[in-house]
């Protein structure tokens, strides 16, 4: 089957194709999993974190890709609740241990045992793949394969950030950052906190403007003065200048959820910015999000086809995976990215 595989950490200033394609053997299903025919995977910047090896592969090759949508082809011995033809998606989450405190308790999320998809085991930037059946997700007829790609990482951690930001309908909530991730959450934000105010700090103008179209209330840059201080602020930035932005406006008691798996070291300085008083005094909060569990995606699915979230996307074939993610890398983005095979 072909295959976009990433092979060692690579330096994408001096190297512009970092995933090669390659012919690799079509996955046999263990027990448990089933075989999918990949249709879609949205392109998430977490693969710009493991090419660049802020959170490396264990092993290389790795086909890279965790927001997969795919049809059933084969299904395992003992697999009992899926059937081939079905429609799937796989997300972050490939499989916990299932026995461990986190686990037990509905944190699946921080096991240990935590195995992520297109990272730790191979993805969907390729033709076929397997994933256990437990895993796996229905995916509501409502959208198209490339709507709901988006759904599987963008939007369901999205959807956790939200919730653990704690918003009350009528706190007002910020978004820096207006990726594939915030793109969502605003719609989320729009739907259930009717009566919230969505503030939205993103570096570009048609960013900017692009939130405005989903019904941003205010838009600006991580530094222009805000009008109202704010409940809860997430952050989806790459970068550290815009938490500190951040803390500076959130209200007392605010939360600051950090979205990001890994932060840049460029502009780290930054933090020596940070002003006791100013940012932090005031029971201000920092709280990140790690990793996703499967009752999140679930929830999420329901929700989104329920209002319905159709995230604005665009195109790539397979073998476009590269300059996908180049264009990601410089910040040329309008909603998601998502490969779709032939
Ligand atoms: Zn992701
Ligand atoms: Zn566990």
């Amino acid at each position: 089957m072909k295959a976009m595989i990433l092979k060692s950490v690579i330096d994408l200033e001096n190297n512009t194709e970092p995933l090669e394609m390659s012919d690799l053997p079509k996955p046999i299903p263990a027990g448990n999993e089933v075989l999918l025919k990949v249709v879609a995977c949205g392109i998430c910047h977490t693969e710009l974190d493991e090419i660049e090896g802020r959170t490396p592969p264990p092993r290389y090759p790795v086909v890279p890709g965790h927001q997969v949508i795919g049809i059933i082809e084969s299904t395992g011995n003992g697999v009992t609740t899926l059937t081939k033809g079905a429609r799937v998606g796989v997300a972050w989450i490939f499989s916990a241990c299932g026995r461990c405190s986190f686990c037990l308790t509905g944190y699946e999320n921080l096991c240990s045992g935590f195995v992520a998809t297109g990272r730790d085991v191979n993805g969907g930037y390729a033709e076929y793949m397997t994933v256990p059946e437990s895993y796996a997700f229905p995916i509501p007829g409502v959208f198209t394969n490339s709507q709901a790609a988006p759904l599987l990482c963008a939007g369901a951690v999205g959807y956790r950030a939200v919730k653990l930001s704690g918003l009350k309908n009528g706190s007002n909530i910020g978004l820096t950052g207006f990726g594939a991730s915030a793109h969502i959450v605003l719609q989320i934000v729009k739907y259930r906190y009717p009566g919230s105010k969505v503030f939205v700090f993103a570096r570009h103008e048609n960013e900017r403007a692009f939130a405005k179209e989903l019904g941003a209330f205010w838009t600006g840059d991580s530094t222009d003065d805000v009008p109202d201080q704010l409940d809860c602020i997430i952050d989806t930035t790459p970068a550290w200048k815009p938490v500190v932005e951040a803390l500076k406006n959130l209200k007392p008691g605010g939360s600051l959820i950090i979205n990001a798996i890994r932060k840049e070291e460029t502009d780290k300085n930054q933090l020596l910015n940070l002003d006791f008083s100013e940012h932090l005094w005031k029971e201000k909060q920092i709280r990140s999000v790690a990793n996703v569990t499967r009752k999140d995606v679930s929830e999420f699915l329901r929700l989104a086809s329920e209002i319905p979230i159709l995230p604005e996307f665009r195109e790539y074939k397979l073998e476009q995976a590269n300059t996908a993610l180049l264009e990601m890398k410089k910040g040329k983005i309008r909603g998601a990215k998502v490969l779709v095979m032939d």
